[in-house]
């Protein structure tokens, strides 16, 4: 090894001292990702546990800042998750486990954290990135962050090329979200357009637009789920908006049977979904 490269080697992640305190500047950074405007800011977002890091590094996403309960660096997997973060020039954090806690803001929160940087897919390379089969997800502002990562982890499970953000959404990013996609965010595609982006859009798309309504005619069964297609989800209040409901194909319900007037945005986007992969 040459003089330069001992120079630049990061210290045994043992050798680092602890940090204690919910004043040190890295804690305040990543308990500020809790909110949008400093996820918008730095372009990084949290991801809780050993698994979901794991995998974020085996899709090619490499930790920028790694925290974990100091003492833990022997446990499988988080000496690969300290390397890594390491090799790409992150911080690796070792801390206690109050300060754990107190950067989730959850109790019982994980032994490891990951801060990684927002991957965003521009519109117009949609078209470039899909397989003739593929299925995007369009959702017209989706606000429950709840419902938004179900909706990856389902997209996810059902191999779709990703989810197209309309107008102003929750954002995939929070924890809640990342949260509820299970790892998922790190494996689809995450696209935002403005109404009118993704009107402009949907003239150059050369596959179909399935929009979903409760006023809709045709049986979600009976519809023409060959690919490539856009699944148009509504708003969980709302619905689809007149704007995006003429951009459809194809106008499809769910049949309601009982009592209840609607399904949960994310159900009625799986079995569609579903419904997809039979064809
Ligand atoms: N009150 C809203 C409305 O009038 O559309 C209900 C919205 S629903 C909770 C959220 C979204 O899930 C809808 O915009 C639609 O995309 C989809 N959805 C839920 N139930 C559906 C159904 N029975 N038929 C078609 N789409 C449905």
């Amino acid at each position: 090894m040459s003089r330069d490269e001992k120079k630049v080697k990061p210290p045994d992640a043992c050798e680092l001292t602890p940090i204690t305190s919910v004043a040190n500047a890295e804690v305040k950074l990543l308990r500020s990702l809790h909110q949008r405007k400093y996820r918008r800011k730095t372009g990084w977002f949290l991801a809780e546990g050993m698994r979901i890091c794991i995998e974020a590094l085996q899709l090619g996403y490499a930790p920028i800042r790694i925290v974990y309960a100091a003492g833990r660096e022997a446990e499988p997997g988080l000496s690969t998750l300290i390397a890594a973060c390491q090799k790409s020039g992150g911080r690796v954090l070792p801390v206690t486990e109050h300060l754990l806690t107190r950067i989730s803001r959850k109790d019982n929160a994980q032994m490891v954290i990951g801060a990684f940087v927002q991957k965003w897919t521009k519109i117009d390379e949609i078209n470039a990135c899909l397989s003739s089969a593929g299925c995007w997800i369009a959702l017209d502002r989706v606000r429950d962050p709840g419902n938004l990562g179900t909706i990856l982890r389902t997209a996810d499970a059902a191999a779709a090329a990703g989810v197209i953000l309309i107008d102003d959404c929750t954002d995939p990013y929070s924890v809640e979200a990342v949260r509820a996609s299970m790892g998922s965010v790190f494996n689809v595609c995450l696209a935002q357009a403005t109404a009118a982006e993704f009107s402009n859009f949907c003239q150059i798309w050369q596959g179909s637009v399935i929009g979903t309504a409760l006023p809709a005619s045709i049986d979600y069964r009976q519809a023409d789920w060959s690919g490539p297609l856009i699944l148009l989800m509504g708003n969980e209040q709302a619905g689809l908006s007149e704007e995006m409901m003429g951009l459809c194909t194809q106008l499809v319900r769910l049949p309601m049977k009982g009592r209840s007037d609607s399904l949960n945005l994310a159900v009625a986007t799986g079995i569609c979904l579903y419904e997809m992969l039979k064809v």
